[in-house]
């Protein structure tokens, strides 16, 4: 596929789709794919939901943008829903997941100067994922994609992920000068890190303890990927700031940063905006996601259909010699391999017609949408076992 007017920052495959339905997509000559990835865990309700599909065209009917500078109905429904389902209550839209981390992390350092904090740190963690913008850049810690990018923003403190007593000892060295922790509850990107059981608990006290903001990025896990509306909700906790994209537009591009109030009133009329962010399109194909989760009951589907695949995975591959480890929650499911799988995807595609994305060169990782039945399951497991049996 010739590609000479495009910057190289992708290696696509040499193939494309011409329509998608669910869980399925259809290349150019018609050959049919079972997706387990979901465009990345956008399209959580799967490829042309009908009522996404009626609501982009009524609204592409009635009104595209009018900016910031006039009420946007869809945005304030939006917000009000999304406070509904997260008991966060208020938010900024943006137009990706990394513009609402810069969000989340611009409230840090308004936080900060609130508290007097001069010199702020965020703390991060080792094999975090958080966008691709400078700053996000700076908080992620995937050597490949910070290379060639310095200087950036250094502001933070980086720690290992789901150890608890680090942290309390950098509260002894920089508890003066934190403002903020800001963690995946599941690491996506890097391959399918489920924080342990208690960890986001912990984090909660430890952040309350010390007048720090609980700062979760679900851009990936939110939206009922992991069998609850947000991770956190495993833990029964709230955090002060969380981040969405992602699933939110169903591919539609938004995303959002929540707040607890008492954060979010730290901007002022001028503080922070975005021409695009929270148009009536992308808010209203939202609301229309967040009717159809709800309805179909896909948080449970998710934690149901989740616990189904990992099963099925572990009796069916479990025991090959190149599978070192089985683990995911809800709909976010990793295979890491002994050895690197990059040739795998294609692999997958081309002779299992199975679409699926490898993390950090040797992790499977499965994202179907969360509208995936049993059978659909089964079959991802039947093929993966074809696949990584020969
Ligand atoms: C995808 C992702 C991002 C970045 O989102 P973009 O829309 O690509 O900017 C940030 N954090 C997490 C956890 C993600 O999975």
């Amino acid at each position: 596929m010739p590609a000479h007017h495009l910057m190289p920052t992708y290696q696509p495959l040499p193939m494309s789709f011409s329509h998608g339905a669910g869980c399925k997509l259809w290349d150019g000559e018609q050959r049919e794919y079972l997706d387990a990835l979901a465009g990345v865990a956008v399209t959580s309700v799967g490829h042309c939901h009908p009522r996404v599909v009626d609501a982009i065209r009524e609204q592409a009917g009635q009104l595209l943008h009018t900016s910031n500078h006039y009420g946007i109905q869809w945005q304030q429904r939006l917000a009000a829903r999304l406070a509904q389902v997260s008991g966060m209550e208020q938010a900024f839209f943006n137009n990706s997941g990394a513009e609402a981390n810069e969000t989340a992390l611009k409230l840090a350092r308004l936080y900060a100067q609130h508290r007097g904090i001069e010199r702020p740190l965020v703390v991060v963690m080792e094999n975090a994922f958080h966008g691709r913008t400078l700053g996000t850049l700076a908080a992620s810690d995937c050597s490949a994609v910070r290379l060639g990018y310095k200087p950036l923003p250094g502001e933070f403190l980086r720690v290992p992920f789901g150890e608890l007593s680090v942290l309390h000892d950098l509260t002894q060295a920089f508890g003066e000068r934190i403002c903020a922790v800001l963690v995946e509850p599941v690491q996506g990107e890097s391959g399918v890190r489920v924080a342990p059981p208690g960890y986001l608990k912990a984090l909660r006290a430890l952040c309350d303890q010390q007048s720090w903001l609980l700062m979760l990025d679900e851009i990936q896990t939110g939206i009922g990927r992991t069998g609850q509306w947000f991770a956190f909700q495993h833990e029964g906790i709230l955090p002060d700031v969380m981040t969405l994209a992602k699933a939110l537009g169903n591919g539609i591009p938004i995303g959002a940063c929540l707040a607890r109030a008492q954060v979010a009133q730290l901007f002022t009329p001028g503080s922070h905006g975005s021409t695009f962010g929270g148009n009536p399109l992308a808010c209203r194909v939202a609301c229309t996601v967040l009717d159809i989760v709800e309805q179909e009951g896909l948080p449970a589907n998710a934690a149901r259909q989740g616990q189904r695949l990992l099963e099925g995975l572990r009796a069916a591959v479990g025991h090959l010699p190149c599978v070192k480890q089985l683990r995911g929650l809800g709909l976010m499911v990793g295979i890491e391999l002994h050895s690197p799988a990059r040739d795998l995807v294609r692999r997958a595609a081309d002779e299992q017609r199975l679409l699926i994305n490898v993390a950090r060169g040797t992790t499977i990782r499965l994202l179907p949408p969360l509208t995936v039945d049993d059978g659909q399951i089964d079959e991802i497991i039947r093929r993966l076992a074809a696949l990584l049996g020969n």
